[in-house]
């Protein structure tokens, strides 16, 4: 297919990964806060006027209104906007890498979550089951349907077997990572919403990538929250426990779009011919 298709399309899956967008900033507000996500329709927390359909354009609406309220000019968060544009990048880049297939929407639909539950572990530490639960259901579902394409039924049973055994392999391997994480940091920094995550993340990704994603996880939370403990040490911030989702977040990311290459240069490094 002529590559110039590309453009435009990348273009149009801007557009609506940043509509996802928009709505990953609603999940991450009302979720944690008990509040139904389809209703009301979005609106201003300070003044609760309802947004124009011109205002709530992805990043846009944002721009032109120059960060205030239309209503009662209180600063909007610029965290809408950057979730937005994050969101449309993110599935810009799955699509250039999975092209036109059935992995490209999965995908998008498997970062839509690890972005919501990243936002909100670093805003409530908390990792919400509605999110982790409909995640890991989505990723078996994920993988029946490529088994079916694959092989049929017994490739959809087949996947089936695989996504559930790899979700149970997170789990257990979240246990092994929480109690070397105890007494590496000498404190609880993991909790039961971590481990579902890694379920989640088992069923999406299989055993191999899951593994793969754990280990950045770990190396890149030990690496950035040691650092801010040395420069926040004076202030006395440490031991405090610190959200380990948007580490899983970020390792499965890595995992699914270098996964292969990173995978592959090891196996030549260590099994070289
Ligand atoms: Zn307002």
């Amino acid at each position: 297919m002529d590559q110039w298709i590309f453009v435009p399309a990348s273009l149009i899956v801007f557009v609506l990964g940043a509509s996802i967008g928009s709505f990953v900033n609603v999940v991450v507000y009302r979720l944690p806060a008990g509040l139904s996500i389809l209703y009301p329709p979005s609106r201003c927390p300070h003044c609760l006027n309802r947004l124009k359909a011109y205002d709530n354009v992805p990043v846009l609406g944002w721009l032109w209104l120059k960060g205030r309220c239309r209503y009662c000019k209180n600063p909007i968060s610029p965290r809408y906007p950057i979730v937005e544009a994050a969101t449309g990048l993110i599935f810009v880049l799955v699509f250039l890498i999975f092209k036109f297939s059935l992995l490209t929407i999965g995908y998008w639909l498997f970062c839509s979550w690890l972005l919501a539950l990243s936002i909100i572990d670093i805003d409530t530490m908390t990792l919400p089951n509605q999110l982790t639960k409909s995640g890991l259901v989505l990723g078996i579902l994920f993988q029946m349907v490529l088994g079916f394409i694959l092989n049929s039924w017994s490739g959809l049973v087949n996947q089936m077997v695989i996504a559930i055994a790899a979700a149970v392999f997170g789990l257990w391997l979240f246990d092994i990572i929480a109690r070397v994480g105890t007494i590496v940091f000498r404190k609880d920094a993991m909790g039961a919403g971590d481990a579902k995550l890694a379920a989640m993340m088992g069923a999406w990704l299989g055993w191999k990538y899951l593994l793969l994603a754990s280990f950045i996880a770990c190396i890149a939370g030990v690496f950035v929250e040691s650092s801010t403990t040395v420069l926040a040490q004076k202030k006395s911030k440490r031991n405090q426990p610190f959200p380990f989702g948007p580490y899983l977040a970020l390792g499965s990311a890595i995992a699914l779009f270098c996964g292969e290459a990173i995978l592959s240069s090891y196996f030549r490094f260590f099994f070289p011919e």
